[in-house]
């Protein structure tokens, strides 16, 4: 038997799936061991290789069977899998900076090891779970999570760009003030832009932006008399019951999103658009609501493209493992490995 894995490294835990030949998951939902990111590249490739084991005999494979890793992390890393010289929110020990984790992990397990950051393989997951392997399509993805980031798929490709930037899509300006009754809204992104994705399609942008604006059009509304970034957490569930004001925040948010994706759609002329992260993880109903808005929110499209279609991306907890697996597929069927 041979299987590739694929490893999703947090700041906190690591996840696993394993994939064999046949393209099936032999772990369905998530399978979690503690990271310790914190201390350091030392222990934590440590407790990857020691989580991997445990993940291998949960499918009931062999860790000799394993014959690829998939690697994802959060960035700032470079395409390779070189972390930022200033390292990260998630990888603040000071031996993290510069380290190369993907080397670092291929010396540990002594395999092949592929890298992406942690929103290209949840995009290349979105783009898999559509289309299969092999493709020869073109996805836009954005995952709405505390941040906002992205993917972009390529004639199959992920595009990764010289830097590992490549899908950076949350900073990406947008024409914000065109978005109805959003009239005055400051929209700050921690990068330092105004008016970019992230800055109105984000749980941050919840917190610092769209939730302060309307919590004035809504004067007594429960989420004032808390602080704003416990409220902010709060939002999805409610606008998932249907309450008006975060139906507000949303709506805001969908906006956003159509007039990045008619860019997207303009530069890209993409097979189709992919949404996934913690703000859709709700109830079905929701989920076409939020994407109906995202329609709305697009200006009018050419006839040849008005009914491109609007996806979202499954098993969501899982996909930064599940994209780092296939990533690892492509490593493993291009070495002839399997
Ligand atoms: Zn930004």
């Amino acid at each position: 038997m041979t299987v590739v894995a694929g490893v999703d490294l947090g700041g906190t835990a690591v996840n696993y799936t394993l994939v064999d030949q046949q393209e099936k998951f032999l772990i369905q939902g998530l399978c979690e061991h503690p990271a310790l990111a914190k201390q350091g590249p030392e222990v934590c490739l440590k407790q990857i290789a020691d989580g991997l084991q445990i993940a291998a005999d949960k499918a009931g494979v062999k860790l000799s069977d394993v014959v690829a890793v998939g690697l994802d992390t959060p960035g700032p890393a470079s395409a390779a899998g070189q972390f930022s010289a200033k390292g990260s929110t998630n990888f603040v020990h000071p031996k993290w900076a510069n380290f190369d984790i993907r080397d670092g992990l291929a010396q540990q397990l002594g395999k092949p090891v592929s890298y992406l950051n942690d929103a290209n393989a949840a995009a290349l997951w979105g783009h898999y779970a559509i289309y299969g392997a092999n493709s020869k399509q073109t996805s836009i993805s954005i995952i709405i999570g505390t941040g906002n980031g992205g993917g972009i798929i390529l004639d199959g490709n992920v595009v990764k760009g010289k830097n590992g930037f490549g899908g950076e899509l949350g900073h990406v300006l947008i024409p914000y003030q065109s978005i109805p009754g959003t009239g005055g809204i400051k929209a700050g992104c921690n990068c330092g832009r105004t008016g970019d994705l992230e800055s109105l399609c984000s749980l941050g942008a919840i917190e610092r932006n769209i939730l302060p604006y309307f919590l004035l059009k809504y004067p007594g509304h429960e989420l004032g008399k808390m602080n704003p970034h416990d409220a902010a957490k709060l939002v999805r569930g409610l606008a998932d019951k249907g309450d008006a004001l975060c139906r507000d925040v949303f709506r805001v948010q969908a906006h956003a999103l159509g007039l990045f994706f008619d860019e997207m759609i303009n530069t890209f002329d993409p097979d189709a658009l992919i949404v996934g992260g913690g703000a859709i993880e709700a109830s079905k109903e929701f989920q076409s609501w939020f994407i109906s808005e995202v329609r709305l929110g697009m200006p009018a499209q050419r006839e040849e493209q008005a009914n491109i279609p609007i996806h979202v991306i499954p098993d969501g907890d899982t996909a930064g493992a599940r994209g780092a697996a296939i990533e690892a597929l492509q490593l493993a069927r291009a070495g002839g490995l399997m």
